[in-house]
């Protein structure tokens, strides 16, 4: 096969700095109980590696709950963020908190609690279940309104004059666009905040380009991974070609290369650089 090695892909700043806290705080306090409070960034072979360094995994997907799981020790807030309510039951419980929230998600929970304070109600474009939207909500409950999809903005009932939009840093620039100009065209008084975060950005609009020259797009990374299904939504929708989301090589079907000439690769942003290497090096045995 002839392989379009995509760039830039993997590693961001935000989960290179995770990684680096959660090890240091490892190597700070040998013999201690350490948790994650949920998968530090969204990949298997990270959590994996991080818990063979002592770091325990707390699988819980509601981050008040799985602080009733950690009695004692160090709780290590993850890349996508928490709520202030969540800080706060970790400080009464007397826990030592390392938060490895991004400073991307940071500026966005700045902005929200701005907002809110400022009287606004806050409109913010962001997938269910993921705990960055958890996080970002719980600065102001109640002035946060969770959008996912556009029935979701058409079921808004805001009566607020001062209305903002916002968004998880990890959607698609595509998709986020339609939704922020859906809002506005409801509410045009509405002003508009995009936060998906430049690594997000670089990496779809440098997959969906180099697909063009492709006839396929492997995309390397996990099923939790946002940012990474969201490379694969791109390629198909902007790009029209195939794409598939694997975590390693072993997860490529030979029956989606056949035909095809040309592969590209890319990975999400908390992808292991070997990983994508292993891909690319079966790709090119072919
Ligand atoms: Fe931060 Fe963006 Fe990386 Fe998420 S994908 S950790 S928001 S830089």
């Amino acid at each position: 096969m002839d392989v379009l090695k995509i760039t830039p892909r993997g590693y961001c700043h935000g989960v290179v700095e995770a990684i680096r806290a959660a090890k240091q705080t490892a190597k700070a306090h040998p013999g201690e109980k350490i948790r994650m409070l949920g998968y530090l960034v969204h990949n298997t072979h990270v959590t994996d590696e991080l818990q063979q360094n002592g770091i325990d995994l707390v699988d819980s997907d509601n981050r008040l709950e799985g602080l009733d799981q950690i009695e004692s020790g160090t709780v290590i807030f993850t890349a996508h963020g928490v709520s202030p309510a969540v800080k706060d039951k970790a400080a009464a419980r007397g826990l030592n908190l390392v938060d490895a929230t991004c400073s991307d998600v940071v500026v966005t929970h700045d902005l929200v609690k701005d907002l809110a304070e400022r009287g606004y109600d806050v409109v913010y474009v962001g997938r269910r279940g993921h705990p960055e939207p958890e996080g970002v909500i719980g600065e102001a409950p109640g002035k946060v309104h969770l959008v996912q999809d556009p029935e979701d903005v058409d079921a808004l009932d805001i009566k607020n004059e001062k209305i903002a939009v916002t968004c998880q840093t990890t959607l698609s620039i595509w998709d986020t666009a339609a939704m922020i100009k859906r809002v506005r065209e409801k509410y045009p008084q509405t002003e508009a905040y995009n936060e998906i975060c430049r690594a997000t950005q670089d990496r779809q609009e440098a997959a969906v380009e180099a697909a063009k020259e492709c006839d396929i797009v492997i995309v390397v990374g996990s099923e939790r991974s946002s940012n990474s299904k969201r490379l694969v939504q791109v390629v198909r929708e902007l790009a029209h070609k195939p794409a598939y989301l694997v975590d390693t090589a072993k997860d490529i079907k030979l029956e989606w290369l056949q035909g095809k000439q040309r592969v590209g690769v890319t990975s999400g942003a908390s992808t292991p650089t070997q990983l994508t290497r292993q891909v690319i090096e079966y790709l090119e045995a072919l």
